[in-house]
């Protein structure tokens, strides 16, 4: 049990040891390297994709603009983000209650870089997990130092390579390329931002590594919370697997020996450094080397695959085979239900957002002897990619409006805001309340695109009910 009082990342002293995983190869592993180089051109391409004029992705916390498959959202919509987080919330929550840490093996940036990609080139550089141990354990010879400086090259390059996307996410491909094209000094907080993203893409891919999924990821750090015995985890069938033992030579009936012959293999592929047979723990991350690996062993030695797979604690004690249960159905049908009415705000979301309020201090004017009139601000925000001609009027004619510039029409600039001010006059006739609600219908070339409501201020009731 010793396993639950140490890390596989951490030494006796308790600082961090280098794991050197074996590569592993396998039908899972094809896979995952399938999903994951399908995500790294969607990551990769994605700034450079273009929806009417608007990049498919841009999320520019700094100025608060953010543009979603070509739609533009502004801090205004803050409804819809705050729809979006819960429908995330929600979908990691039950996603994960349901599929365990599936995610992390199969779609987690962080996996897919550091498995795909760095550590395939420290192989391809350093040799395998025993050759990559002997060298950095090894003297500094001018073998050691070429393969150390390739490696390290290669790593920063492609660090910055990520840095630069991920600038591209932020400010906008427009941007990034002012910076390419340009001296750094022109724009040299960017090109700040730039190096220091890429010395922590670098630190974290060349050094951190795995205590990024075990230290520091908030959501593998909520695993414990989330996993029940229903859950789906990469398991080891220990009821199939032991007691374990070495296979001996010669040996024709291993029984009553397990399945598991202690080859160690799943151990020694596992970037985590844990064993799986110990049970699900919270530094797994998913990644399937284990099932590959045992695999392989397990055809090797003509037993069935799958002695190490994906499985619930449940599924492995009572045999149950993996189906989709009513469990699964549930909480399917409630991320189903809770994707589609995100969906439904996104696609209804008005093209213009408009806030109307009464001008401070005044509370009405009397222009002539048979009309009142308020004034007011508006605030119009286009948030489609042309510009906007807008007029504004007050619903069922009840009133009039005159803006002061004495316009008919406002113009709006795509992506911009517009300020203005304006009047309503409405006739005594039409004034049944001292203060009454009134709708202002909002026309861009004769249609109706959105209204708001507000309150209209007049001394006396003029008319009676
Ligand atoms: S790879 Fe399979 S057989 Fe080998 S130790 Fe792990 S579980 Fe046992
Ligand atoms: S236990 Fe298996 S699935 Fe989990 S991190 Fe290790 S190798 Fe990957």
């Amino acid at each position: 049990m010793d396993f639950r009082d140490t890390l596989g990342v951490l030494d006796k002293k308790g600082v961090s040891k280098r794991i050197y995983p074996k590569m592993v190869d396998g039908f899972l592993f094809k896979a995952r390297n399938v999903v994951g180089f399908f995500l790294l051109a969607f990551l990769f391409s994605a700034p450079f994709v273009k929806i009417d004029g608007q990049p498919l992705l841009l999320l520019n916390v700094l100025e608060r603009k953010f543009i979603i498959f070509g739609k533009i959202f502004f801090p205004q919509d803050t409804y819809i983000f705050a729809l979006a987080m819960l429908v995330f919330m929600v979908f990691i929550i039950l996603f994960t209650v349901v599929f365990g840490r599936v995610f992390c093996g199969w779609a987690c940036p962080q996996t897919i870089f550091l498995e795909l990609i760095f550590r395939r080139i420290e192989h391809w550089i350093e040799g395998d997990a025993n050759q990559q141990r002997k060298l950095n354990e090894g003297e500094w010879t001018s073998e050691k130092i070429w393969k150390k400086t390739l490696k390290h090259t290669i790593f920063v390059l492609i660090s910055f390579f990520i840095a630069n996307t991920f600038l591209a996410y932020l400010v906008g491909i427009e941007e990034l390329e002012r910076l390419v094209t340009h001296s750094p000094l022109e724009n040299l907080t960017l090109f700040v931002s730039l190096l220091i993203f890429t010395s922590l893409f670098y630190y974290v891919f060349a050094k951190f590594r795995e205590l990024v999924c075990i230290v520091v990821c908030p959501y593998g750090r909520l695993q414990s919370v989330f996993l029940d015995n229903k859950s789906i985890v990469v398991a080891y069938d220990f009821l199939r697997g032991e007691p374990r033992g070495k296979l001996k030579k010669n040996e024709v009936d291993p029984a009553p020996k397990g399945d598991c012959i202690d080859c160690k293999l799943c151990v020694q592929v596992c970037p985590t450094g844990i064993d799986i047979r110990n049970g699900t723990q919270m530094e797994c991350v998913n990644c399937t080397a284990c099932i590959d690996a045992c695999d392989d062993i397990m055809e090797k030695i003509g037993k069935p695959k799958k002695l190490i797979r994906y499985d619930s604690m449940e599924g492995i004690t009572e045999k149950k085979p993996l189906r989709f249960t009513a469990r699964i159905a549930a909480y399917s049908t409630v991320l189903a239900l809770l994707l589609g009415l995100l969906s439904y705000f996104l696609l209804s979301r008005d093209m213009v957002g408009v806030t109307v309020l009464k001008t401070p201090g005044m509370l009405f004017q009397k222009p002539d002897s048979l009309t009142i009139s308020n004034l007011y601000n508006i605030e119009l925000i286009n948030k489609t990619s042309e510009k906007m001609n807008l007029t504004i009027k007050v619903k069922d004619e009840i009133g009039t409006i005159k803006l002061v510039t004495n316009d008919t029409q406002m113009a709006v600039e795509s992506q911009q805001a517009f300020k203005t001010s304006f009047f309503i006059f409405v006739p005594k006739k039409n004034i049944y309340n001292m203060n009454s609600k009134l709708e202002i219908e909002v026309y861009s070339e004769g249609k109706l695109i959105t209204k708001t409501k507000t309150s209209f201020t007049s001394p006396v009731a003029y008319a009676k009910k």
